[in-house]
């Protein structure tokens, strides 16, 4: 099966592409398409949709969209939907790196001690314009002090996972799509694709 994937992030394709190993995915670059989709709900759940929809409008064809981000108790559940646009002056025209995300953000919850947060994964399938599957799952963790690890991308390094005693960031990629919000939401999908291919 092939599906459009409503991202040009390559961080989330190569791990969706470890996720979906019996599917090729394809994306709206490579195909010569211009695919940026304004997130503007206020839900992981809503802009997942609204990505998945949009790009289905385009390529009319099955599509996979990944809405994703990271929540902190203590702060309302910000970064949030705003995780990509964190810190940023502009609403996301100016987006921060990585590294300048997680230094904010730990500068922010200087002095904190309650540093329980967690991975949001609102992942959709369109299968025709009618006719979609939308998931939500998280991965529980700690915020650290400061980061580590140099694996993954975005906010990995300064997440621990207490049960593992690592950071996002130390896993390796099989590791980290067993336990991450993105593995555990590409799971409920592969069992509905299965089911699908068994009674389409
Ligand atoms: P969006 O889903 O394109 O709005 O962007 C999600 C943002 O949330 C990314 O740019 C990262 O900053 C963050 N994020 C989402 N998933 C992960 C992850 O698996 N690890 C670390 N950061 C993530």
């Amino acid at each position: 099966m092939t599906l459009f994937v409503a991202t040009n992030n390559a961080h989330k394709i190569r791990e969706l592409q470890d996720l979906f190993p019996g599917t090729r995915l394809r994306r709206p670059a490579e195909e010569g398409l211009l695919f940026d989709h304004d997130e503007t709900e206020d839900t992981f759940l809503g802009n997942s949709l609204g990505k998945a929809q949009a790009l289905y409008a385009l390529v009319k064809a099955p599509v996979l969209a990944d809405d994703s981000g990271l929540c902190v108790d203590v702060l309302g559940g910000a970064p949030g939907v705003r995780s990509a646009r964190y810190g940023s002056p502009d609403e996301g025209r100016t987006v921060l790196s990585a590294g300048e995300k997680n230094e904010l953000l730990l500068r922010e919850m200087s002095g904190r001690t309650d540093r329980t947060c967690r991975f949001v994964c609102a992942m959709t399938l369109v299968l025709s314009e009618h006719r979609f599957v939308s998931v939500q799952e998280t991965c529980e963790g700690v915020l650290l002090e400061s980061p580590r690890g140099e694996g993954g991308f975005g906010y990995d390094p300064i997440f621990l996972l207490p049960g593992e005693g690592l950071s996002m960031a130390e896993l390796s990629l099989e590791e980290k799509n067993r336990l991450s919000h993105r593995g555990r939401a590409a799971a409920r999908l592969r069992a509905v694709l299965e089911s699908l291919e068994a009674d389409p």
